[in-house]
């Protein structure tokens, strides 16, 4: 849908002619979202502490019911996405947020970006997925429970694929790369890629209860100070 060939055109009117005008006119810009981050990514990305502060349901729903951008191969190459890249990870792996996979939405930017934690590879590894998308799903559907860090402390129990085929932008090469995912950690990619539609796990469930020790867990981070939204937070 975003790729439209009609949507393409009308963005590159702009563009084209900002280049003709950056040759005389300093301080003339592509528009924003297409080689530059916005302003009110680069605060976010910019001023967030190393652990950023994570999106939630119904209070930022703007951010997570959106429908992201790509990321340009300008944008990979910035110093922000390097910075937007390491804020991520560090806070999806944070004691009080311990998660699985993160997007970029949940942290405030509505950019096609994920962190997953490749449970199917030795070792476990994290790695980034800039412009990911699921192009084909397969396999047995299972019903498993899930939970979301921009929908705590919920248990939704969803029905997922046993397989996907994904596609993304290598970060280091910016080659168009594909991989077959299986089991958990296909799940983990499909729940990301929702967040890229405006979708959480909570819209897709059989059922939603509250899971009881992710509850105590948060009430004991929230009561050192944890999950506090910035004050220059728009
Ligand atoms: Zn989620």
């Amino acid at each position: 849908m975003d790729k439209s060939p009609r949507k393409t055109a009308r963005a590159l009117v702009p563009a084209l002619i900002c280049l003709i005008m950056a040759a005389g006119i300093p301080g003339c810009r592509f528009p924003a979202g297409h080689n530059a981050f916005t302003p009110q990514e680069q605060r976010i990305i910019r001023q967030s502490d190393s652990v950023m502060y994570v999106t939630v349901l119904p209070e930022d729903s703007t951010i997570l019911r959106a429908t992201v951008q790509d990321l340009p191969d300008a944008l990979l190459r910035s110093e922000d996405f390097k910075t937007l890249a390491a804020k991520m990870l560090a806070t999806v792996q944070s004691p009080e947020q311990d998660g699985v996979g993160i997007a970029a939405p949940q942290v405030g930017i509505s950019r096609r970006l994920a962190w997953v934690q490749r449970y199917d590879k030795p070792g476990e590894p994290w790695e980034l997925y800039p412009n990911i998308r699921i192009l084909e799903r397969s396999g047995a559907v299972s019903h498993d429970p899930e939970g979301c860090l921009s929908v705590p402390p919920q248990r939704a129990v969803v029905p997922r694929y046993g397989t996907v085929i994904v596609s993304w932008t290598d970060p280091q090469t910016l080659q168009e790369r594909r991989d077959t995912v299986h089991g958990y950690t296909a799940v983990i990619f499909q729940h990301e890629c929702d967040h890229m539609e405006g979708t959480v796990c909570t819209d897709r469930a059989d059922s939603v209860s509250v899971n009881e020790a992710w509850a105590a867990e948060r009430a004991a981070f929230l009561e050192k100070g944890a999950y506090r939204k910035p004050a220059w937070w728009e």
